[in-house]
């Protein structure tokens, strides 16, 4: 029996207000396993209203800018996100590494300024496919965590293994196992950290996921829009806990 555990969902670029109603749907997972963490990160245009529903969950925001204010159109600064609402921010997820350049170099910049606003980031990392086909995951991995993470402060690791993203491929426990074994290596120094798998998580796999010693829970992006599968996940990771902590 492990300690806690920490569901997150990603809503990514979908809902509307009329989403809200999530927080009410998941009630009854999240009243039945107390020892699991919960979290959701809803477009930002959501956050503020989904914090007066959201109960003990937990809410971050997707991105934010390295700075804490100017001329940059269309970003929002971490004490934005943290004043409307949020405690987390997901940081440097490969849809942003892809969509926006980002590098490593800009997630760390902004996972700084993450945890200057109060904010705690989540920061991602993970390899393409053809990253793990020429055996190259471990490296690619351990380069990304070497330039992506502050030195010091709060944060939370996700292993996201990029073609595992909304592709309905997962890795293999024993892939996961091991990827998440080598993360911890390299954090060995430091304190103890989170370490949270994401990669087509969904309530058919999950237990299998999360009953693996190294898996601090899980990052969720396509089942966390649905309730119903979103509540399977948090009773999968409620299997692993201490309900008394
Ligand atoms: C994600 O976007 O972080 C993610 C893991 O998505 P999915 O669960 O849909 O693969």
């Amino acid at each position: 029996m492990q300690r806690r555990k920490l569901i997150a969902g990603n809503w990514k670029m979908n809902g509307t207000g009329q989403s809200l109603g999530f927080f009410d749907e998941i009630r009854q997972a999240s009243e039945a396993n107390p020892g699991v963490d919960i979290l959701i990160a809803p477009p930002a245009t959501l956050i503020h209203r989904a914090a007066a529903r959201a109960g003990r969950v937990l809410l971050a925001g997707q991105d934010c800018h390295a700075q804490t204010s100017g001329a940059h159109t269309g970003d929002l600064s971490a004490d934005m996100i943290r004043e409307a609402g949020a405690s987390h921010v997901i940081i440097g997820h490969s849809e942003r590494r892809a969509d926006h350049g980002e590098t490593s170099e800009t997630v760390r910049a902004k996972a700084l300024a993450a945890q200057a606003a109060g904010l705690i980031p989540i920061i991602c990392v993970g390899e393409s496919e053809d990253d793990r086909r020429a055996g190259r995951e471990q490296a690619i991995v351990g380069d990304q965590l070497e330039h992506s993470l502050p030195a010091e402060g709060e944060f939370i690791i996700a292993y996201e293994p990029v073609w595992a993203i909304g592709t309905g491929l997962t890795a293999s426990e024993s892939d996961i196992a091991s990827m998440h074994a080598f993360i911890r290596g390299q954090l060995a120094n430091g304190p103890a950290r989170l370490v949270l798998y994401g990669g087509s998580v969904k309530p058919g796999n999950a237990a299998g996921i999360l009953q693996l010693a190294d898996v601090d829970g899980a990052l969720v992006g396509g089942a966390s829009l649905k309730a119903s599968d979103f509540s399977a996940i948090i009773s999968a990771a409620g299997k692993f806990v201490n309900h008394a902590e």
